[in-house]
């Protein structure tokens, strides 16, 4: 596999970055996801804007323009014959001696890799997924991506551990989110509901674009928090992420949802949402 360091493609073997990292040291970095169907970027603006806005956020300088992203991202999905999966893409503010404090002007590390996987084709989407409800345990600035994702790992085996696929996190009573994907619920009255944004959680970029697609298409949205038991009395539920677009659970704590079968409005929605991913791919 070819990846991409610091302005070089190089294979995979031969990539270096310093043990000095502050993302290595401090988990003083920020990432994107991005989907490749078709060999295309899946949503490139929406994951450049977020990077730019998780950038802006802990104050650390953009590696390069979004236009030399897009061209690296290309590149990469090129050189290693890439049609399905998808591009890692990490910032960390670069390498210097242990210290909390961190000084201006430093370089950036900028790293891209690709995994190629069955995206579209996915038999959890098939079968739907369990998930058990944990505690948030996670840091305050949940809109920042970082790559401080130490409790959602331990979440996921936490899952597991249990025989689920995946946890929904727990605060103040009301769900914020999947591990690594955004919660939704479907109510008994078809109504589509899913957290308003706020520092709880990460502003999704499928998150927005299944809203804006379930706006184009009639349904009834609310942007809201819910808990656990509104969840597990609803028709469905699903959740969002670059990768497993819109996947049903259908589980919630041992408890079925609905039918505990994936449901009408999950299948309609990922099916919406591969269909035009597709045609704006670039
Ligand atoms: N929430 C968390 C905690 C995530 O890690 C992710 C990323 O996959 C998401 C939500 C979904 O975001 P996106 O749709 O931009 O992939």
């Amino acid at each position: 596999r070819t990846v991409y360091v610091n302005g070089a493609y190089l294979p995979e073997e031969e990539a270096r970055v310093s043990i000095f990292d502050r993302a290595f040291l401090f988990a003083d970095g920020v990432y994107e996801v991005t989907s490749v169907i078709d060999g295309k970027l899946v949503d490139f603006a929406g994951h450049a804007r977020r990077l730019a806005r998780s950038l802006a956020e802990l104050d650390m300088p953009a590696p390069c323009s979004e236009d030399e992203l897009l061209a690296i991202h290309r590149e990469l999905i090129r050189r290693n014959g890439l049609t399905e999966g998808m591009i890692y893409l990490q910032v960390t503010r670069g390498a210097a001696d242990r210290d909390f404090a961190w000084s201006e002007g430093m370089t950036p590390t900028l790293v891209l890799f690709t995994q190629a996987r069955a995206l579209i084709d996915s038999p959890a989407a098939e079968r739907g997924l369990k998930v058990i409800s944990l505690e948030d345990l996670r840091w305050g600035r949940r809109d920042i991506k970082t790559v401080q994702l130490l409790y959602p790992s331990m979440a996921k085996m936490q899952a597991k551990a249990r025989g689920k696929d995946d946890a929904w996190l727990v605060e103040d009573g009301f769900v914020t989110e999947g591990t690594s994907n955004n919660a939704w619920i479907v109510t008994r009255d078809g109504v589509l509901v899913t957290r308003d944004l706020s520092n709880r959680i990460l502003h999704g970029i499928t998150r927005a674009a299944v809203l804006r697609f379930a706006r184009e298409a009639q349904m009834r949205v609310e942007e809201r928090p819910f808990t656990i038991d509104e969840a597990k009395d609803a028709a469905e539920a699903f959740v969002t992420a670059a990768t497993t677009f819109v996947t049903p659970v259908v589980e919630i704590d041992d408890a079925p949802v609905g039918d505990g079968a994936p449901g009408p409005v999950a299948r309609r929605l990922r099916a919406i949402y591969i269909e035009e991913s597709r045609k704006a791919a670039i």
